[in-house]
């Protein structure tokens, strides 16, 4: 830009002259590349959910950061990530989101029965015209959904990464009354065909707002609450962890001590309602029995009910 410099010395001052030789073009090129660098710096943000420029793992450790976790919470989720997790993570993330419209009207369909049954509350109100929004709305759908599964890849980065020792014999009692059965089975196939990603977990269904206990003697470890997200509180128990999902409020502390039985929370599960996310099969608990770091089926290690496995069949 500049070809010749003059360089005038006198004793008051230093001063430079550059002989610039097109004034009105080379300002206009500054400016672009000026205005260039701004859009690219002020697209971040919105770029933050896009899967090309951000790896899971990392959205989960930026969220955790966001809502007040600690140094220690955010080292143990980052403990979980591999190349393979990065790839299970967006391979999800695609049948999720490929899934949305679909989830939405189940969601929608769910509320319906809902108000069929108690009568058209102002949460189901709320959570209805929620939904709806959604399904208006494409790009706060998909950032919905995303938010859902970077909650629920925390939560399992969390779990798996307690530290217990050898399970020995497992005793657990059903942290909730199976009254009517499971609405999702430990890698239940309809509930994948439904959400596209496996269930690690059941789903017992209860009126929202039901107690949730301990399952056994042990120690709060996590509570998290991510107010219309997925929230759940995660127990350590001796050589195991429970993990009780879609929480809709919390009545222990983190670090508390806890007897089996003991009430750790109340239920939710209700679409567009506190601690549901975008992914439920309706108003339930979700509950996670984890050894060693992997996810097992709670059916192998809770008190056998017979009447439930006939309603399976
Ligand atoms: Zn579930």
């Amino acid at each position: 830009m500049a070809e010749e410099s003059d360089f005038c010395y006198n004793a008051q001052m230093l001063r430079v002259e550059i002989d610039i030789p097109h004034p009105v073009e080379t300002l206009f090129l500054l400016l672009a590349t000026g205005g260039v660098c701004l859009w690219m710096t002020w697209d971040i943000p919105q770029d933050r959910q896009s899967q090309a420029s951000v790896t899971p793992a990392h959205a989960a450790s930026v969220m955790d950061s966001e809502a007040g976790g600690g140094p220690d919470r955010q080292a143990r989720i980052l403990a979980l990530r591999s190349a393979e997790d990065d790839a299970r993570r967006i391979r999800s993330e695609q049948a999720v989101l490929a899934r949305r419209e679909e989830i939405l009207r189940y969601g929608l369909k769910i509320l319906e029965d809902a108000s069929a049954h108690s009568g058209d509350n102002v949460s189901i109100r709320v959570a209805k015209e929620k939904l709806l929004s959604l399904l208006a709305d494409e790009r706060a759908a998909e950032e919905q959904f995303r938010e859902t599964l970077q909650e629920m890849w925390e939560a399992e980065g969390l779990t798996a990464t307690v530290a217990v020792g050898s399970p020995g014999v497992v005793r657990v009692l059903w942290p909730v009354e199976p009254d009517d059965g499971l609405s999702a089975t430990f890698l239940d196939p309809s509930y994948e065909q439904r959400f596209g990603i496996p269930h690690k977990a059941i789903d017992i269904p209860v009126p929202q707002g039901s107690a949730i206990r301990s399952a056994a003697d042990g120690v709060v470890d996590t509570i998290v609450d991510n107010g219309l997200g997925y929230s759940y509180i995660i127990v350590k128990h001796e050589g195991f962890v429970t993990l009780y999902g879609h929480a809709s409020s919390f009545f222990v502390a983190e670090g508390e001590v806890v007897r089996q039985g003991d009430v750790l929370a109340a239920s939710g599960g209700m679409p567009g309602t506190p601690g549901a996310g975008t992914l439920t099969t309706g108003p339930h608990l979700h509950f996670e029995v984890i050894m060693n770091g992997e996810r097992r089926d709670p059916l192998t290690v809770l008190p056998a009910r017979p009447e439930l496995r006939q309603a399976q069949q």
